[in-house]
């Protein structure tokens, strides 16, 4: 209240009850008096910036900061609650798909043979290959690579590929991959085993078509040859 004003309740006897009086006395207890050191002093402009500054710097205990992790598969830095790193299978990996990607790259394989005869394939063609990379947009890992017809190329094990719910995850990573201008190809361990795959890959490297349903008719040609 500025100096030389008076209370408006001042001297009126009856606006509050004693027992209310008594009541905000009681709450304001420690502000008014013997808890406060600062009560009824008079105060400079620097030293009450001083104590300003000094509670803005104050961290109070209960105040949790997030802590910086590294992402194990593509290196960036991300932030998680502390509480989080509590729960199982948090604080290694920045994205679910990067959980996906390090999932499908450690993962035991079964089809390396195929893969080593498509390798061996495509060293032959003397093509700029990559293999085992990590495509982010779609969510997965890339047996083979080809930068720069954004050509990416699997080697489908039999096992894995002929059950129900690989089918349609491939579907759908064929779906994400197309949508994000990568073209693709899937070669079946069939076609690999007999040979086939070769023309399906040419036929993808010189800029046509890929064939994505080999016919029953092309096949007998195909052994034929
Ligand atoms: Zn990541």
């Amino acid at each position: 209240m500025p100096k030389g004003q008076i209370p408006w309740n001042k001297g009126k006897i009856g606006v509050y009850s004693a027992e209310i009086i008594q009541k905000f006395r009681d709450r304001h207890a420690d502000v008014r008096g013997s808890k406060n050191p600062n009560y009824g002093k008079h105060l400079s402009e620097a030293t009450k910036e001083k104590i300003r500054e000094r509670a803005r710097n104050r961290v109070h205990p209960c105040w949790v900061r997030k802590v910086e992790l590294k992402c194990l598969t593509c290196g960036r830095i991300f932030k998680r609650w502390p509480s989080q790193l509590k729960e199982k299978g948090y604080g290694k990996f920045c994205s679910h798909s990067c959980v996906a990607i390090w999932r499908v790259k450690h993962q035991k394989t079964k089809n390396t043979k195929i893969e080593l005869k498509v390798e061996h394939y495509l060293k032959k063609l003397g093509l700029n290959y990559q293999s085992q990379k990590i495509i982010k947009e779609g969510r997965t890992v890339a047996d083979f690579y080809i930068p720069e017809q954004r050509l990416v190329i699997y080697a489908d094990g039999v096992y894995w590929h002929s059950r129900k719910e690989t089918q349609k995850r491939d579907a759908t990573q064929d779906l994400l991959l197309g949508i994000n201008g990568y073209k693709v190809i899937r070669l079946p361990e069939e076609d690999i085993k007999k040979g086939s795959f070769r023309r399906k890959l040419k036929r993808a490297f010189e800029g046509r078509r890929p064939i994505l349903r080999v016919d029953k008719g092309k096949k007998e040609e195909e052994n034929g040859e």
